[in-house]
C-alpha cells in the first residue's frame, strides 16, 4: 500500500494536521482517520490551500458531520473541515450573507433578530449552511435553496465562481448541477432573501421548533438525523417502528426508541461498521416488510476497517 505523502504547504493561517480521528468531527461520534485535516482560517486560506495541492490529493469536505458516516478504515487524502465558530454573518442589499462555514442555528437566529422570517426551520438543523446547501436542507415545511439568491463555490483548483439556483437540479434533500452531475467544488458562502415579518415572532417560532426537536428526536445521544429519506407520502419512521426495529441494535449501534429514523450511539462505542450494518438491515427488513425501498439520507465516506 502506498504511504499517504502529507502535503507540505507554504503561507497557510489555518490549521494542517494528521492521522487525525474524524469521529470528533461527526454527530455520530464514530469512524476511522483521516490522513490528513486542514481547518482552513478563512475562504482565501482555503483558496491558497486548494492551489498548493497536488491533483492528485483527493479532498473529502466535512461541515459539522451531521449527515455524515465515516467509516473506521478511514479517510485518504485530506479532510476539509468547514465549520468554522468565526464564520461571518451580515445583511447586505436586503440579502442575508452566510459563510459556508456558519452553523445553520446561527443563520436562523440572525435572520430572526434581523426581521426576517421563514430562515427558523434551520435552528434545528445542526450542520453548517454549507452541509445545509448540499443537502438542501429541511423540516417543518422549509428547504435550504427555496431562500437561495446566489452561491459562492471554491472549485478543487482553487478558483472562486458564482452561481445562482438555475445552475443547479434541486430536490428533495438533493442538490446536483443543472446537467444532472454531482456537485463539483467547496460552497464557501452564500445570498439567502427571507420575507420580512416581525422578528418576535420568528424567535418565538424558533423556541417552538426546538422545543418539539427535544420532544420527539433523541438529542442527548450521539445521531444523524433521519438516516432515510422519507418516501413519497410516507414517513420512514412510520414504516420502520412498523417493522417492529425501535431499540434493534447491532454491536453499539441501536435503532432509537424515541424516533425509528435515528440511530444512536449511546456509549460513544459504536463501530461505524456497526451503524452500516444496522442501516443495512433496517433497509432490507422494510423491504421484506412493506415493500418498500428506502433510500438513504446520511452519506457514508471512507473505507472499511
Ligand atoms: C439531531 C439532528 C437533526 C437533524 N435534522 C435535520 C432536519 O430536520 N432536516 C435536514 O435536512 N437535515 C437534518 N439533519 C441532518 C443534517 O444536520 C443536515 O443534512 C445538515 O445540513 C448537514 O450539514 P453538515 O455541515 O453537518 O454536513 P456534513 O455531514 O458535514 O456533510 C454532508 C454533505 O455535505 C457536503 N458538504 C458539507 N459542507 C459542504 C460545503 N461547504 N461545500 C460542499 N459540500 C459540503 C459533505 O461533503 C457531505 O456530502 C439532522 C441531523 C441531526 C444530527
Amino acid at each position: 500500500m502506498m504511504m499517504h505523502e502529507p502535503p507540505n504547504l507554504v503561507g497557510l493561517r489555518g490549521r494542517l494536521s494528521h492521522r487525525v480521528s474524524l469521529a470528533k468531527y461527526t454527530t455520530w461520534r464514530a469512524g476511522g482517520i483521516a490522513d490528513s485535516l486542514y481547518l482552513p482560517a478563512d475562504r482565501d486560506d482555503l483558496a491558497s490551500f486548494l492551489r498548493q495541492l497536488t491533483v492528485f490529493e483527493a479532498v473529502t469536505v466535512l461541515g459539522l458531520g451531521s449527515n455524515t458516516l465515516v467509516r473506521d478504515g478511514g479517510v485518504r487524502g485530506t479532510v476539509v473541515v468547514m465549520h468554522n465558530p468565526g464564520a461571518a454573518l451580515a445583511v447586505m442589499d436586503g440579502l442575508v450573507y452566510a459563510d459556508a462555514g456558519a452553523a445553520s442555528p446561527k443563520l436562523a437566529r440572525f435572520a430572526a433578530t434581523h426581521g426576517c422570517v421563514e430562515a427558523e426551520f434551520l435552528a434545528g438543523v445542526p450542520g453548517t449552511v454549507g452541509g445545509a446547501l448540499a443537502m438542501n436542507a429541511g423540516c417543518y415545511g422549509g428547504e435550504t435553496w427555496r431562500y437561495v439568491v446566489r452561491v459562492e463555490v471554491l472549485t478543487r483548483k482553487g478558483v472562486f465562481v458564482v452561481r445562482t439556483p438555475a445552475d443547479y437540479a434541486i430536490g428533495y434533500r438533493s442538490v446536483r448541477r443543472a446537467d444532472g452531475a454531482a456537485l463539483d467544488g467547496i460552497f464557501t458562502g452564500a445570498w439567502f432573501r427571507f420575507p420580512q415579518g416581525d422578528a418576535t415572532k420568528a424567535r418565538a417560532r424558533i423556541k417552538d421548533l426546538l422545543a418539539r426537536r427535544i420532544a420527539t428526536q433523541p438529542l442527548a445521544l450521539p445521531n444523524a438525523g433521519s438516516v432515510f429519506r422519507n418516501p413519497p407520502g410516507d414517513h420512514a419512521a412510520r414504516l420502520i417502528e412498523s417493522c417492529g426495529l425501535k431499540g434493534y441494535a447491532i454491536g453499539g449501534a441501536r435503532v432509537s426508541e424515541k424516533h425509528a429514523n435515528f440511530i444512536v450511539n449511546p456509549r460513544g462505542g459504536a463501530k461505524a461498521a456497526d451503524i452500516e450494518a444496522l442501516i443495512a438491515h433496517v433497509r432490507e427488513t422494510v423491504r421484506m416488510h412493506t415493500g418498500v425501498e428506502l433510500e438513504q439520507e446520511v452519506r457514508v465516506v471512507g473505507e472499511a476497517a
